[in-house]
């Protein structure tokens, strides 16, 4: 394995490395290597069979619980849970599909990234639509179906969010096929066995550090031996592991660097900032009747709902999850119930930010993950959380869902006003698991970017970033349909189909 030679290394085969790989391995001219650090997922009932997703929170095999450090305005016992196989975190979700709004990449242009607009990346939905097979949630449970009458009882339309996202309420669409979720890896890379002869996939293969001689990647130093790259490396280990990764090869803030022993290679200091969520609260009620069984995923609709009158995209969305969500509330002392339904409302576009930095040196030591939740000065997270704790309050009292009410959980009945709601909801978020924005895309003017608009790293030759970890600012919805469209644009940027700052950039599937 040492010293294999290829004209492209993907590195992380995730939801956006699968894609990379396949895309740029359709060229029977150039050879790919993907590494990936987890196994295959292929045949594994338990990864593929979509009803069972959340078996894999806190799985030591196909998953990898990150701690957190501790939240003064938040709570620090939430474990990011990855997926640590082929698929990456797309075989690990719920598998709730969507484009991303055109507000959404409208501001991701303003934020510097010059191609990414409706156009540069909107157009990409399509093509990953014909290899993705994406469907309705709608298993036909009737709690479900309460949930979206009370939705309209409260003024929130019922729409397909298949059409595109507004302020409603409507059944999500799943990435998946009857129960069999559709990851990238089902999608891009299986059958294995018929995979093209240019492509070379290693599971169970952990980077280590990337490889440079005179500002170029060369190669890769892994668990299996060093893979060389002839061309480019591509880096697609997600959020946390893609700035790692940078930071353990000498990639980002010198001063950082430098005070763990660590070689500066290139002097980037947004490396690890600009860290970006989803933060989650949960409002739960146990059920005057049988919450019926029938799910795809046990949340298969949702709502968006504004807040601020004149706001141009919703401010936040909620989660429909017929069973109790309890995974925060019930260490802290809340009841829960067999029986039960839950609304988690989330904020769409959170303005805290967080950092992920190095705590040594040595690769196996996880890095040091701070949100910062709840952070923000003006307490703009704060405020949209706690309406959406009034809001969920407000739709189960609406005539179709207060049927199935028979006592709220958490908070719970007694928990009243601005200030109890918001220290309830901050205490007891999760996430919706969206970390995003670590190696940050950018103009050249901005000093924080990682990458720029053709994801390539800044101050080194031959190195791409693409995965979640470039987003400039977040989307407001779940991303990882957006991380499999920055996967086939950088095998388009890669390929010179998809020139940086022109708006199109789509070819056939
Ligand atoms: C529990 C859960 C539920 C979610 N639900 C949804 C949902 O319903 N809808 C939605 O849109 N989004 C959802 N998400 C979020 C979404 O799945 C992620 O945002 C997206 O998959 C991230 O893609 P990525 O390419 O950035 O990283 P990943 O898909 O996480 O890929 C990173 C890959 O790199 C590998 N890797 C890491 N380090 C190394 C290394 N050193 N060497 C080699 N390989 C490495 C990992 O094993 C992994 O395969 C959910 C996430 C989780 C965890």
């Amino acid at each position: 394995m040492t010293g294999s030679r290829f004209d492209y290394v993907v590195v992380g085969g995730g939801t956006a490395g699968a894609v990379v790989a396949a895309r740029l391995a359709e060229d029977p001219e150039v050879t790919v290597c993907l590494l990936e650090a987890g196994p295959s997922d292929e045949g594994v009932r338990e990864v593929l069979e979509l009803r069972g997703w959340q078996g894999l929170l806190g799985s030591e095999e196909y998953g990898y619980d990150f701690e957190i450090e501790a939240q003064p305005q938040g709570n620090g016992d939430i474990l990011h849970s990855r997926g640590t196989m082929l698929g990456g975190s797309s075989s690990h979700n719920s598998a709730i599909a969507f484009r991303p709004l055109d507000g959404d990449l409208r501001r991701w242009e303003e934020a510097g990234a010059a191609g990414w607009g409706p156009e540069g990346l909107g157009s990409y939905f399509e093509k990953v639509s014909r290899k993705v097979n994406m469907e309705s949630s709608g298993a036909g449970n009737a709690t479900v179906r309460a949930f979206i009458e009370a939705g309209k009882e409260a003024g929130f339309p019922e729409i397909s969010f298949a059409e595109g996202v507004r302020e409603g309420t409507g059944l999500f669409q799943l990435n998946k096929k009857g129960g069999l979720r559709q990851s990238s890896s089902v999608a891009y890379l299986h059958p294995l066995s018929g995979m093209p002869e240019n492509l070379t996939v290693l599971t169970g293969a952990r980077a280590r550090r990337l490889l440079f001689e005179g500002g170029r990647a060369v190669g890769v130093e892994t668990s299996r031996g060093t893979v060389r790259a002839g061309e480019e490396v591509v880096l697609c280990c997600g959020a946390f592991d893609s700035p790692k990764l940078l930071l353990l090869s000498g990639v980002g803030p010198a001063e950082q660097l430098q005070g763990l022993g660590l070689p500066v290679v290139a002097d980037l200091p947004g490396v690890g900032e600009n860290l970006l969520d989803h933060p989650e609260g949960v409002v739960m009620w146990e059920s005057s009747r049988p919450v019926p069984e029938a799910t795809s995923n046990f949340y298969e609709a949702g709502m968006f709902a504004r807040v601020d009158p004149g706001a141009d995209d919703p401010a936040l969305m909620f989660h429909f999850g017929t069973q109790a969500f309890d995974l925060h509330t019930l260490p802290k002392g809340y009841p829960t119930a067999e029986n039960a339904f839950s609304i988690t409302p989330n904020v769409t576009r959170a303005r805290s930010r967080g950092t992920v930095r190095l705590r040594s040196a040595d690769h196996t030591v996880p890095p040091r993950i701070d949100f910062r939740y709840f952070t923000d000065p003006d307490g703009y997270d704060e405020r949209i959380m706690t309406e959406g704790v009034n809001l969920a309050r407000e739709l189960a009292a609406q005539p179709a869902l207060s049927e199935w009410v028979e006592r709220e959980l958490a908070p719970g009945a007694g928990v009243k006003g601005y200030r109890e709601v918001s220290e309830y909801v901050r205490r007891t978020a999760n996430t919706v698991y969206h970390p995003a924005g670590t190696c940050k895309m950018g103009s050249s003017e901005d000093h924080g970017s990682v990458v720029d608009p053709s994801l390539r790293v800044r101050g080194i030759e031959g190195l791409r970033v693409a995965d979640a970890s470039v987003f400039p600012v977040m989307i407001s919805v779940n991303p990882c349909i957006t991380c499999m469209m920055v996967g086939e644009k950088c095998a388009d940027l890669i390929r010179g189909r998809a020139p940086a700052g022109a708006s199109h950039g789509t070819s056939e599937a």
